[in-house]
C-alpha cells in the first residue's frame, strides 16, 4: 500500500489564515461557538488572519436569515474576523452561492484529468446498495457501479447526473492533525468514491471547500472532528488538482448529556435562544468548553 502523505507538501504561504465556514441551514449552536472560537483564537495566537466564508451552496437548504444570524451570533460571542461579509469585504466573493464558476472550472479540470466518471445510480439504489450503516451525516461507500462507465465524453456538463471522485483503492491517507495526532484513512474502505458535483447541479461540499480553501490562502483549518475523513477526501482532491494542503486543527465534538452529538435542529443548544433566554456569550462558551 502506497501512503499519500510524503506527496502533500504542507506549505507555508506567509502569513497564517484561518477561515470560519459555517452554512446557513439552521442556528449555530454550542457545537459551533467551540469551534469558532477556536479558531478564533488560533488566529490570534499566530498574528493572523481571519476569513468569514458563507457556506451557502445548497439552495435547499439555505436562508438568508440564517446567514444574517450566523454573522450576529458570531459577533455577540466576541469573535471578529477580518474578511468577508459584514466587514467591508464584498459579501458575494466569501459566499459560496456566488462562486460557481470557480467549481465548475475544478470540475473541468478533475474531469479532463480522468479524476471524476458520472454516476446515473438512483437514490433508491444506493441506499438498498449500502453495505454498512454510515457513521453521523456520513457518505456511505459507494459500490462502484458506475465506475467503468466508458461515456464519460457524453456528458459535458456537470448538470444532470452525479459525478464522483475516482478513489485510489487501497491507498493510505494520513496527515498529522495538529490537535487529534496523527490520522489514517484508506480510500476504497473507508471511504468510497465521493461526490463532487450533484445531479441537481449543486457542487459537493468536498469539492467547494477545497477550491476555496485554496483560492483564499488558507494556511490552517480549524473545524469539527466529524470532518476528520472529509479531510482525507479532500487531500486526495488537492492533490489531483495540484493544490497545497494546508495544516488542519480539528476540535472535539460537543455532546449532549446523553452523549450525542449536537445538531442544528437542536434549537435549545442555539446560541440565540441560550442568548435570549439571557445567557451572557461568557456562559455560552464556557457550557461549549472555554477557557
Ligand atoms: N460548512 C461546513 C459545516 O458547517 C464546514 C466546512 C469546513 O469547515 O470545512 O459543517
Amino acid at each position: 500500500m502506497s501512503k499519500v502523505s510524503p506527496s502533500f507538501s504542507l506549505v507555508s504561504r506567509g502569513g497564517y489564515r484561518g477561515r470560519l465556514a459555517p452554512s446557513p441551514t439552521g442556528l449555530l449552536h454550542i457545537g459551533h461557538a467551540r469551534t469558532f472560537w477556536r479558531a478564533a483564537q488560533r488566529a490570534l495566537e499566530n498574528h493572523g488572519t481571519l476569513i468569514l466564508r458563507n457556506e451557502d451552496l445548497d439552495p435547499q437548504r439555505s436562508r438568508a436569515e440564517f446567514a444574517r444570524a450566523m454573522i450576529e451570533d458570531l459577533r455577540w460571542l466576541g469573535i471578529r474576523w477580518s474578511e468577508g461579509p459584514d466587514c467591508g469585504g464584498k459579501y458575494g466573493a466569501y459566499s459560496q452561492s456566488e462562486r460557481r464558476a470557480h467549481y465548475r472550472e475544478a470540475w473541468r479540470r478533475l474531469r479532463e484529468g480522468g479524476f471524476l466518471y458520472p454516476c446515473l445510480c438512483s437514490r433508491k439504489y444506493l441506499a438498498q446498495s449500502a453495505s454498512a450503516p454510515n457513521d453521523g451525516d456520513d457518505e456511505p461507500v459507494y459500490p462502484g457501479t458506475c465506475r467503468e462507465r466508458k461515456d464519460v465524453t457524453e456528458f459535458m456538463e456537470p448538470a444532470g447526473v452525479n459525478w464522483r471522485f475516482r478513489v485510489p483503492e487501497g491507498e493510505e491517507v494520513e496527515f498529522a492533525d495538529l490537535n487529534l495526532g496523527r490520522q489514517r484513512y484508506v480510500a476504497g474502505s473507508d471511504f468510497g468514491d465521493f461526490l463532487v458535483w450533484r445531479r441537481d447541479d449543486v457542487p459537493a461540499y468536498q469539492l467547494a471547500v477545497v477550491v476555496d480553501d485554496e483560492a483564499m490562502r488558507i494556511t490552517e483549518v480549524v473545524r469539527g472532528a466529524d470532518l476528520l475523513k472529509s479531510t482525507a477526501r479532500q487531500l486526495l482532491l488537492m492533490r489531483a488538482l495540484g493544490y497545497a494542503a494546508p495544516d488542519y486543527f480539528h476540535c472535539e465534538l460537543v455532546r449532549d448529556s446523553a452523549g450525542t452529538r449536537l445538531a442544528k435542529r437542536q434549537d435549545a443548544l442555539s446560541i440565540r435562544h441560550l442568548r435570549e433566554s439571557g445567557m451572557t456569550a461568557e456562559k455560552v462558551l464556557e457550557m461549549a468548553g472555554w477557557p
